[in-house]
């Protein structure tokens, strides 16, 4: 049951980390979809936003400070970025196991895709 995350977290696959700690890992996007994408992730696999809990609070706190930190590493704090965490069908995740997106590099346009 272990999630694609799991493994890259375990060193069972590669993947670019770019910072790892005792509750997160963060490590390049496969497919970036701006100069710097980077996704930060629980080392716990929790699914999705849905099934974080009060137990979470430190590692839910973690994901942020750890974006702050790449940001400011990536060069990218100054012109600013984005920090996204999709949930579900609606938010269009497809990985399920929490992540926050860290996306700079260039404008990134409007929140949402216009209607
Ligand atoms: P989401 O749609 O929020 O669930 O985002 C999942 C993200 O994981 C996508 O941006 C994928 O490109 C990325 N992804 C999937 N597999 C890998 C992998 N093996 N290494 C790095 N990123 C991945």
């Amino acid at each position: 049951m272990s999630t694609i995350f799991s493994k890259i977290i375990a060193g069972d696959i590669p993947a670019d980390i770019v910072y790892q700690d005792e509750l997160v890992t963060a490590f390049r996007d496969i497919n970036p979809q701006a100069p710097t994408h980077i996704l930060i992730v629980p080392n716990k696999e929790i699914a999705t936003v849905n099934e974080l809990s009060e137990e979470d609070e430190r590692v839910a706190g973690r994901l942020l400070l750890v974006a702050k930190k790449l940001a400011a590493q990536e060069g990218i704090a100054e012109d600013g970025y984005r920090l996204m965490i999709n949930c579900n069908a609606h938010g269009g995740q497809e990985v399920f196991h929490v992540h926050m997106h860290l996306l700079g590099g260039r404008p990134l346009g409007p929140m949402l895709m216009r209607r």
